[in-house]
């Protein structure tokens, strides 16, 4: 009897572990407790260059930085990087392993330089080189059962939305469109304090955009448009796709129509679509448009990792 209790609790434990998935600490001492995001996964970089491949996590000065695996330590940038299996960690100094060195989970492997934070990495794969990790490797580390603990109670904001003729930079306005349009919206997610609240030191980037279109009684339409999901990141080559111009690294005009993960990136809604096929193509008569010209209302939602939104309705 005693025996088939340990082995219940046994199995219990190994299923209870399983479900836990791959979460992790944080990369600092006290790593079981939540730390400070300052930019979020996905955000711009410079005129739009390049996607942010990872996770700022605030850590002043001189704070022990933590290894979430063991591996083989590959020591990058000249002491200021170091990877170790899924996960990279920048901005270091003062290192306290040698490169190739086989590291230990929890092992203080440095401490953090005058940048006063961490961008840390995680790939999809063990990584055993020195050059950049892929875009097509990274993977967001603020999703469910990866850093843990996140709180997140501040929601993101919406700050505008253009609507542009596809193609154009003519603006067309809510209440006379028809035919094909991109939307431009700009929005960010405040920073997320320690203690998960809001830290308004920094704008982050924000997990989804996507768009919904109501009839007059507002029964949806259609699929919502939601292409720009921060799970991955596209290739840097087509940042133009995900952020319109004005974009910077504190400043995200999502292009919310694109889909810079997919082919053709250059797409678009169009009231026009044919009722069941894609749209790109056109209806033949105007009762056979999905949307139809006009009065459509169109729901703009943003959305953190967390699950918080924010939602403009431009109403016709
Ligand atoms: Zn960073």
């Amino acid at each position: 009897m005693k025996y088939s209790i340990r082995i219940v609790f046994t199995l219990f434990a190994v299923i209870l572990s399983l479900v836990k998935g791959f979460a992790y600490d944080w990369p600092l001492v006290n790593g079981q407790i939540q730390h400070q995001i300052n930019s979020t996964f996905g955000e711009c970089r410079g005129e739009r260059a390049y996607f942010h491949n990872g996770v700022d996590i605030q850590a002043s000065q001189g704070t022990a930085v933590v290894a979430i695996e063991s591996d083989t330590a590959y020591i990058l940038s000249g002491s200021v990087g170091v990877n170790i299996g899924h996960y990279r960690y920048y901005h270091l100094a003062n290192l306290t392993i040698q490169n190739l060195q086989m590291v230990q989970a929890g092992t203080i492997i440095g401490y953090t330089n005058a940048d006063n934070h961490i961008h840390f990495i995680e790939s999809n794969q063990s990584v055993d080189f020195y050059g950049n990790v892929p875009n097509e490797y990274c993977v967001n580390p603020l999703r469910n059962g990866a850093l843990t603990p996140f709180i997140d109670a501040g929601a993101p904001e919406i700050d505008s939305i253009t609507i542009y003729r596809q193609g154009t930079n003519d603006v067309v306005q809510p209440g006379t469109i028809y035919g094909q349009l991109d939307f431009a919206v700009q929005a960010h997610d405040p920073g997320v304090a320690a203690d998960g609240t809001i830290n308004n030191q920094s704008a982050c980037g924000v997990y989804n955009i996507s768009i919904e279109f109501r009839d007059s009684t507002d029964n949806l339409i259609g699929q919502a448009i939601s292409y720009l999901i921060f799970d991955n990141i596209p290739d840097n080559g087509d940042i133009n796709w995900a952020f319109a111009t004005g974009s910077n690294s504190s400043t995200f005009v999502y292009w919310a129509t694109n889909d810079p993960f997919n082919e053709p990136y250059n797409k678009y809604w169009n009231t026009r679509q044919r009722e069941n096929s894609n749209y790109n193509v056109d209806a033949r008569y105007p009762g056979e448009a999905l949307y139809g010209d006009g009065a459509i209302r169109i729901r703009v939602i943003v959305e953190d990792i967390a699950g918080n939104t924010d939602m403009v309705d431009l109403s016709p």
